[in-house]
């Protein structure tokens, strides 16, 4: 199908790789019939901006710069990817960012030294406002609305980024994504019966799922929930595409529909709660670090790889040949839960 795509600031290093865990494939090949597990490598789309979000920043930043903005407001948790990535994006495209953050809960906000993502935010210069939980959730659309009016006065103009740069325009990312990760495979001479992702604000599984059904191919797009249940994930992920299609009508000819019940989402492995993580969890990071020389993290593609492997071992993907994992990145997120490590290094 001939998409439309509308104006895109380059901002990572396309295509990423993809590349066979064959090791890892292998050790859950006997007895679970694992299938051939692939990985592209989206962790690789810039070193500090890396990760899933900066190929919805590169539509997000475009769409800033012809709406003549100067400012990107957006937000998320204390060690959020997407405000991080923001932030430096916003610094390379020469806007100044201004990150909404809900502060961790054992965190004294005033007192914290700046860790992980949150200290590269500071780096970045963005300005950074940080919110106590229960003003975060019941005044987040207000604070976006007051902080863009405070630029306004300033004869600033600011353009409001929703969490994870999930919506009808940041999902254009992944529809992208979808069209690289499915030509890669071609390459390799395989169509992929599954593409697997961690799924947090919705929008990589929207725009996988969307790339996938405007390109025809069979492809089920799996996404593992990090924090709502699934539910939750159908609402967002119809929700996005709606907002996609009404902004966008002309982007496609003839006649498509998005099959909503082709959208598929395991909550299984949510674990304590939104970047909580369990023992078990850690030790599937160090386990694809010690087989692969792979890094995940524990917030998104931790959780996200070790529900695969355990669905693996449930016998979910016994007739699946090439699944593809698309690492969505995260890896600052270790430093600040090091202590969850502790057995990969407390008694060496
Ligand atoms: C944000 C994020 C995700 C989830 O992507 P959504 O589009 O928000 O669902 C997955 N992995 C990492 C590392 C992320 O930062």
């Amino acid at each position: 199908m001939n998409i439309e795509y509308p104006a895109r600031e380059l901002l990572a290093n396309l295509p990423t790789p993809l590349q066979a865990l064959d090791r890892i494939s292998e050790t859950f090949s006997y007895p679970y019939n694992g299938p051939r597990i692939w990985v592209k490598r989206d962790d690789l789309t810039e070193s500090a901006m890396s990760g899933n979000k900066l190929r919805k920043l590169e539509f997000i930043i475009a769409e800033a710069k012809a709406q003549g903005c100067d400012t990107l407001i957006t937000c998320g948790g204390e060690q959020s990817n997407h405000c991080r990535a923001t932030a430096l994006a916003a610094a390379k495209a020469g806007l100044q960012a201004h990150v909404l953050l809900r502060a961790s809960r054992n965190s004294d906000a005033g007192a914290l030294t700046p860790d992980g993502n949150l200290l590269v935010d500071y780096l970045a210069g963005a300005r950074v406002s940080l919110y106590p939980l229960k003003e975060y959730l019941s005044r987040l659309p207000t604070l976006f609305e007051e902080w863009r009016a405070h630029y306004l006065q300033q004869g600033r103009k600011a353009l409001c980024i929703p969490t994870g740069g999930s919506d009808g325009l940041g999902i254009w990312g992944y529809i992208a994504g979808a069209e690289e990760v499915i030509a890669d495979c071609r390459g390799q001479g395989f169509e992929p019966e599954y593409l697997v992702c961690a799924t947090g604000s919705g929008g990589t599984q929207s725009g996988l799922s969307l790339g996938c059904q405007l390109l025809g191919v069979s492809t089920q797009v799996t996404g593992y929930a990090v924090c709502d249940d699934e539910a939750y994930f159908l609402r967002k992920v119809a929700q996005d595409v709606a907002d996609w299609e009404a902004r966008y009508p002309n982007a496609v000819v003839d006649g498509f529909t998005f099959d909503t019940q082709r959208v598929a989402v395991i909550d299984d492995y949510i674990g304590p709660g939104y970047a909580m993580a369990t023992e078990e969890i850690y030790q599937s990071i160090a386990l694809l670090a010690q087989q692969e020389g792979l890094l995940l993290d524990p917030v998104y593609t931790g959780k996200a790889f070790h529900g695969l492997l355990n669905e693996i071992k449930r016998g979910r993907y016994r007739d699946c040949k090439n699944l593809v994992f698309v690492h969505t990145g995260g890896q600052f997120g270790i430093f600040p839960q090091r202590a969850g490590f502790k057995s990969s290094w407390a008694e060496k």
